[in-house]
């Protein structure tokens, strides 16, 4: 479903991303670690061309990225991402966070989309908080609208940029799991996560990166029990 081969991107000096080759397939799900600086948040963000690159090429459904116009906000839409910071809209309430993109990128009608919209409330468990603003919301249960908003898009696969890392202990559950659930139904997902625990669980590779090159991309119980890197070797010895 989306392909990457011999991707270089520099940032000035900087050799950011090192002749990345990374294949997903159609409900595959991966997961990215590596140590801060490695390039993790840089490929996600050149996957959904919020990042050019200087050579290689990217493809989703055999079909290369699109440049700028509509077909880039289709892409965006078709490869949704979730960040640390939730990036909802503040001055709206959390219906028209998720509504509001369908209405504009997708076309659909205000009622329609609403509809979806609570749908989709529903499955991340706040159908009750659909009129609330943001900042009225946990966390947690902002990043649920986050995902619910990525989700109303219909993506074909979803980049989740440490979704947890900014979340109080109690809630970074609550959100994983909305993610494993999404994992078992299907979704093509691409994760940059420091939860190992649902690397094991839901990951069907892991991915480690480390000065902006992939230096193992393996099934997860083999990378944990036997990394073949030091560089691996060294940060599973920092995070486990
Ligand atoms: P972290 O775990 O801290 O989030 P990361 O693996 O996501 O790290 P990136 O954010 O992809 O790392 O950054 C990779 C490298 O590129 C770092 O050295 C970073 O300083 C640099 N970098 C990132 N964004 C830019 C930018 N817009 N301009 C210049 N350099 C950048
Ligand atoms: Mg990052």
């Amino acid at each position: 479903l989306i392909e990457l081969r011999d991707v270089n991107k520099y940032y000035g000096e900087l050799h950011v991303l090192q002749d990345i080759n990374l294949t997903v397939g159609k409900g595959e799900v991966v997961v990215v670690i590596g140590p801060s600086g490695s390039g993790k948040s840089t490929l996600c963000r050149t996957i959904n061309r919020l990042e050019t690159i200087k050579s290689g090429s990217i493809t989703l459904d055999g079909q290369p990225l699109p440049e700028e116009g509509k077909a880039l906000a289709k892409l965006r839409a078709e490869v949704g991402m979730v960040f640390q910071s939730f990036n909802l809209f503040a001055h709206k309430t959390v219906l028209q966070n998720i509504s509001l993109a369908q209405v504009k990128v997708r076309g659909r009608k205000k009622d329609q989309a609403d509809q979806r919209s609570r749908q989709l409330l529903d499955r991340v468990g706040l159908a009750d908080q659909a009129d609330k603003y943001p900042a009225q919301l946990s966390g947690g249960q902002q990043q649920r609208v986050a995902i619910a908003r990525a989700l109303a898009m219909e993506p074909k696969a979803l980049l989740f940029d440490e979704p947890t890392s900014a979340l109080d202990p109690e809630m970074i559950n609550e959100v994983l799991e909305v993610m494993q659930q999404l994992a078992r139904e299907g979704m093509t997902m691409i994760v940059v996560t420091h939860e190992m625990g649902f690397a094991r669980s839901a990951a069907n590779r892991v991915v480690f990166m480390a000065d902006g090159r992939i230096v193992e991309d393996r099934a997860p119980d083999d990378f944990f029990t036997h990394p073949d890197s030091e560089r691996a070797k060294d940060f599973l010895s920092k995070i486990l």
